[in-house]
This record gives C-alpha cells, structure tokens and sequence, in this order.
C-alpha cells in the first residue's frame, strides 16, 4: 500500500496542495466525517499553512451539510485542538495540517473524544466512506451550525500550568530562546514560558506559512540559527517546534541540539523515581539509551512501530506512565494521550530548577550512542519478498543476536546495538538504521546488514 493508492498516511493525510489535495477533497472529507460520526459537535483549526483557514472552511461546511455542528478554535497548534477536543467535549477534532512537510503540503489529522489521534482502523473506516461517496444529506432545516472558540491556547497553558511546579521553575528565572519555525507554536510557547517566569528571546516566531525562517522540520540542519543565538546570548534552553507543534527540540545551553530519544531516556528516568515502576513506550528507531535508563530506573521498555499514534494506543493498552518518538514527540498520559511538547519543556525546566543544572548537564548521564542510516534501491513489488528473506536471514548474520522485533520493519538486537531494516513507505528503497555503543560497531553492522539486504534485493540467498 503506497501513497498514490491510499488516502492516509501514517499521520493522518498529507499533500501536495493542487496537485493531490483539493478543495473538494477537503469538502467530501468534511462530509465523510459527518457521515461517519452520526455526532453533533465537532471542533476544527488549522497551523500557519497559506491553505489553512480556506481548507478548514471546506471542511466545514461538508461537515455541516450532514447536519454536524462546527465550532471553529482559529490557528493554533495540534496539541492545544486535541485538548480542547477532550476538554470541551466535542465529538472529534479536526486538525488541518501538514506537519513538518514543505509549505505547499497541506492535509487532515483527526481527534477522537478521549484526546487520542483517529486509529488506523478508524482512519480505514472513514477512506471506506469516503470512497464510497454515500454521505449523509441534511436537510434545510437540519444544517449544522458554526460558532468559535477565542480562548483554546489560554485554556491550554492554564491547564498545563495546574500540573507544573510553577513556583520553583520561576524562582530560577531562566533565559529561554523558542524557535516556533514560523509554526503554530508561535501562539503559545512564548506565553508559556512567560508566564513560567523566563525571560524569552525568539526568532521564527511570526506565523508565517511560507516559513520564511526554516524548514519546517526542526533538526540539526535546519536549527543552525537558533544554536547560534544560543552561543551568543548565553541562554539556559532552547527549543523547537515543528509545524504544527506536536514535536518540540531541545537545545541545551552548549549549543547542543539533543536527540528526542535522549530526552525520552531522560524524562523517563524522572517518572520512574516518582513511580518506582512502570512501562515505557518508544518507537522501534529509539535509541537502546532509552532500555538501558529505563531498565536502571526499574521500569519496563515497548516499542512499537512508527508514528505518535501507535505510541498512544500502546500507551494506553499497557497504561504506560510515559511515551515518546525520537523525533521529538513526548506523551504525557496523566495529560492527554496527544503529543505533548508544551507540557515536556515544563518537565524539563522543572527538573533543571529541581536539581540546579542545566539540560546539558543533566544529559551527562544519557550517553550519545552513534547512529548511521543507509538505503538500498528495491522495487515496491519485491519489498515483501525481500524482508521474508531478511526475516529470516539477518538475525542469524548478525554476531550475538540479543532479541528480533518485528512490530515495524525487521529490528535485530545485538550485544552492543541494533539494526533497523524497514521498507520505505513512499519510495523505492529500503531503509538501513544502525546503532551501536562505539563508531567500529556501528560500521561493522551497517556494512552487515547492508551486505545482506543488497544480497535479498538480488536475490543471492
Ligand atoms: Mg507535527
């Protein structure tokens, strides 16, 4: 199943505006979830993207022709329509966005009642309906209404703030450069910071959906400017958005952009104290940082294959009390189950006021492993054959194979790191991800494993 063929993603849809996404997609999608539904009230926004506010208007009024009435919370990020979709009580949420994909993307994300994104089933369900076309058709006199709702960012930071220790974060009065990317963040993370008592410098940080600053996409590559500012104003933290703000990036005050798995391993290691025991649950790309801290913390590590939501719903299947992506994604269960950025940044200052150190040095005890990531050319018609032949032969190449998952792709666990072989979803290739405890190792099983997919792909097994 490839792009071309299926409607959503692994996050929900994502396109190229004109090209692959319409206008009237957007109004069937409107009507498709009306249908589905059978509810009342749904929520809807949209993050800083050009085709924001004329998408979601689409969107509505599909929604409304099947008699759902609309209530619209303007631009603001994805975490914040997740809680306003639980804290109000609405049927669903609607996210127009596309992420951290280039400007001229745009797409849908949909919000269950209970905060957690739409699962591959539901998602299913509504491509069902939508290719189906057999909408529900209200009548005149049954047309769903539109209202608004002005305060859903202060509602959010409220919120969060209840569940921070607001009085010692800002008794340290940290200085704290946000780098929203020209994203949604830009409507909230400077105001929580502020009213966590940091003095906040900023850049990227006028909503802006042709993002001017940066790629969308916060990485190493595209945060040169922000680690800059770091260096030059001595500030004590710096983070990160993406898009549409499900993802946060830390910068330490070394100028040091940290991987979001560090950060999971981190944050971790805190809830566990608290807790005693627990079960963790990470994506199968996280670093082994994350089962080393997490089995010395007394808790328990799952992976799960890729995207925020299978972190969810694992979550919420083992009533896990933390999960997370290396990416940058970090989920709060004592929150809601969306992605967290905002209430992460709050932990992270916490502890940093806790313990009298900054993020860099608390990252002391959280080593950097090396990571390495290659690719082999593979037609998509031969990428189930090629992993049935991997399945079986790779575990048995590898020297002293520790464990084999197979949620996502085919991950191989040895003594000192693991190798990740997964199937591109979008493109001809098949991915390698190696990581290892020293730059020796992670060659050796980079050349290894990329000696035996290119051996699968040729078939000379
Ligand atoms: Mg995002």
């Amino acid at each position: 199943m490839y792009m071309s063929t299926r409607l959503f993603g692994t996050t929900g849809i994502r396109r190229i505006y004109g090209r692959e996404f319409t206008l009237d997609m957007a109004l069937d999608l409107g009507k498709t979830l009306g249908t589905y539904l059978n509810g009342n009230r749904v929520v809807i926004a949209y993050d800083t993207r050009t085709t924001g506010a004329m998408i979601a208007d689409a969107f509505a009024a599909g929604l409304m022709s099947t008699g759902v009435d609309v209530v619209y919370a303007g631009m603001i990020p994805t975490p914040t329509l997740a809680f306003i979709t639980q804290n109000r009580g609405f049927d669903a949420g609607v996210m127009v966005t596309a992420s951290h994909n280039p400007p001229e993307y745009t797409g849908v994300k949909f919000w269950r009642a209970d905060s957690m994104g739409y699962t591959p089933e539901e998602e299913a369900r509504l491509e069902e309906i939508y290719n189906a076309k057999k909408f529900k058709v209200a009548p005149w006199n049954k047309i769903g209404t539109v209202g608004t709702i002005e305060d859903a960012v202060s509602q959010h930071i409220d919120a969060l703030l209840r569940i921070c220790d607001v009085e010692r974060i800002r008794s340290r009065a940290f200085k704290v450069i946000v780098d929203p990317g020209n994203g949604a963040a830009c409507v909230l993370t400077p105001y929580l910071l502020q009213r966590l008592g940091c003095s906040v410098l900023s850049i990227n940080s006028q909503p802006d959906g042709h993002f001017p600053g940066r790629r969308s996409e916060p990485d190493e590559e595209s945060l040169v400017d922000l680690v800059n500012m770091m260096r030059a104003t001595h500030a004590d933290l710096g983070v990160a958005h993406d898009g549409d703000s499900d993802r946060v990036v830390f910068i330490t005050e070394r100028g040091e952009v940290v991987r979001g798995d560090r950060v999971i391993a981190l944050l971790s290691q805190e809830v566990l104290s608290v807790k005693g025991s627990g079960s963790i649950v990470t994506t199968v790309d996280s670093s082994q940082i994350v089962e080393q801290t997490v089995t010395a913390a007394g808790g328990k590590t799952i992976r799960t294959p890729v995207g925020d939501i299978q972190v969810a719903m694992k979550m919420r299947e083992e009533n896990a009390v933390f999960g997370g992506e290396a990416c940058g994604v970090f989920i709060f269960p004592e929150f809601h189950l969306a992605p967290e950025p905002f209430l992460a940044i709050c932990r992270v200052l916490e502890m940093m006021a806790r313990t009298n150190k900054r993020l860099g040095e608390l990252l002391e005890q959280v080593p950097v492993y090396p990571l390495r990531k290659t690719k082999v050319n593979c037609d998509n018609d031969k990428k189930n054959d090629v992993m049935a032949i991997l399945k079986d032969r790779l575990p048995k190449i590898m020297s002293e194979t520790t464990n084999v998952l197979t949620v996502d792709g085919l991950a191989v666990f040895v003594r000192e790191g693991w190798v990740l072989v997964r199937p591109s979803g979008t493109e001809p290739v098949i991915r390698i991800t190696c990581e290892a405890t020293s730059e020796e190792t992670v060659e050796r099983l980079l050349q290894d494993s990329k000696r035996a997919v290119l051996e699968a792909v040729e078939n000379k097994v």
